[in-house]
């Protein structure tokens, strides 16, 4: 059975490490999201006794990983270095796909769409010449009257654009329960609790306090992966990484075929200036629509509901762009939370003040596409081993205006 293989693979890189080595030391990983369990993965895959904690349950419900589906794209603007890491996860993704009992990721292309003509410069003409110079073949798109090629979309709406041929979406949620079992599987051992804050003077960090029952989990290394919740775990973070809530909704259609297929891929309609994406129709009838927009700063326990005045944007929107769902039911409603760091890049690296301490996160909205390459990143970095993407996340202050309160607006480029 294909399912098999995978199991069969991460166990055939255990017994080749555990015959070569003594064990590495003991990791504690801090958070079971997409970062958590691909570096608990990997780390256990060469060796190390992991230990990875939760609150769970698990997936647990208000992690950004949770979510049903997330875009996978190499579309990045001029930014070659996140198109060149997505294209290395693009790689993972068909393993993943070819390896698993189901496959997860569906490559259905991206349709990046623009009101007006584009131009060198701007995130789209950027983004798609990235692709046709390595050699994609986007197809530039210059829509005209009549031409019914993207029928659900109201015409004239959009003018020009382009499809991108590699990129697609990702089940979000099966990948991380399918992680999940195969952490288990492999001997990662999965401790329900909460690690306390750590406490800023520390030196070195030799393990974390469980807020339910104040026990000492002691470990050589531990690994924060705590996503949105980074800031409130490792204050002195928070002049460079900060949670913030972006509003994900359901949309209901009893029109599915117009809401899938090749006329319909996941969608960016003037995503660097709107901030709205969205994705196909899932059997269920679910459509699923975002924005990527400034977002609400705010700590990720206390989030709220989606804003009134956000559907109504949306209904707006829908009304202009894409009738059919204007008036549709609200199945599903979501403040999701994106770790933002002031940069956009990822923090993944030794904490140079506490040793013993790993932090890897800031997602800044974009990280779960990166999957099946990040554990490889974290596990270098834990092991302080030279890595090409590890060099973009390290660590780096914020610059002094940020001090002043002179947020960084993240740009849809990351
Ligand atoms: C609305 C939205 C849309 C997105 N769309 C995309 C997309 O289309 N494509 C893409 O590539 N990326 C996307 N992202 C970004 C992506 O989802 C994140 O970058 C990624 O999931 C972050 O994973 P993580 O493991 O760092 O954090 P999380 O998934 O949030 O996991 C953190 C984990 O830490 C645990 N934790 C917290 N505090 C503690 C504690 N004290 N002790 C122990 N454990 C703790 C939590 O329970 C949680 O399970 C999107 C994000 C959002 C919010």
């Amino acid at each position: 059975m294909p399912g098999e293989q995978i199991d069969s693979a991460f166990y055939s890189r255990l017994s080749i490490y555990a015959s070569v080595t003594t064990s590495p030391g003991h990791a504690l990983v801090v958070g079971a999201g997409i970062f958590g369990l691909a570096t608990s993965l990997e780390l256990r895959t060469r060796g190390w006794a992991v230990t990875l904690l939760d609150p769970g349950p698990l997936p647990h419900k208000s992690a950004s990983s949770t979510d049903v589906s997330k875009m996978v794209r190499m579309d990045y603007g001029s930014d070659l270095f996140y198109h060149e890491f997505a294209e290395a996860a693009l790689e993972g993704w068909d393993r993943w796909n070819a390896d698993w009992p189901y496959p997860p990721y569906h490559e259905t292309g991206l349709l990046v769409f623009s009101g007006e003509e584009i131009k060198p410069g701007s995130f789209e003409y950027e983004s798609a010449q990235a692709l046709q110079e390595r050699g994609y073949e986007p197809e530039w798109l210059v829509l005209k009257p009549n031409q019914n090629r993207f029928p659900t979309w109201e015409e004239g709406q959009y003018s020009h654009g382009y499809l991108s041929p590699r990129a697609g979406w990702v089940e979000s949620g099966f990948v991380v329960s399918h992680l999940l079992t195969l952490a288990q599987k492999v001997g990662v051992d999965l401790r329900i609790g909460t690690a306390q804050a750590l406490a800023e003077e520390e030196s070195q960090v030799t393990g974390v306090l469980l807020k339910e029952s104040g026990e000492n989990l002691a470990a050589d290394t531990v690994v924060v992966c705590a996503g949105a919740w980074t800031p409130s775990l490792l204050p002195w973070l928070s002049d460079r990484m900060w949670s913030v809530g972006q509003p994900v909704v359901h949309l209901g259609t009893d029109q599915p075929e117009i809401h899938t297929g090749k006329p319909f891929p996941p969608w960016f309609a003037d995503t660097s200036s709107s901030g709205w994406y969205g994705f196909p129709a899932l059997p269920d009838g679910h459509v699923k629509i975002g924005c990527h927009g400034p977002g609400l700063t705010a700590h990720p326990d206390t989030r709220g509901a989606v804003a009134r005045e956000h559907l109504e944007t949306l209904r707006a929107f829908l009304e202009k762009a894409m009738p059919s769902l204007a008036k549709a039911p609200v199945l599903e409603q979501r403040v999701c939370m994106y770790c933002d760091t002031f940069d956009g890049d990822f923090l993944i690296d030794q904490d140079p003040n506490r040793e013993g301490l790993i932090v890897a996160g800031g997602g800044s909205g974009h990280g779960f596409k990166f999957a099946p390459v990040i554990g490889g990143v974290v596990a270098d970095v834990v092991e302080g081993r030279d890595n090409r993407w590890a060099k973009r996340f390290k660590w780096r202050d914020p610059p002094t205006q940020l001090a002043t309160g002179v947020r960084y607006t993240i740009n849809y480029r990351k």
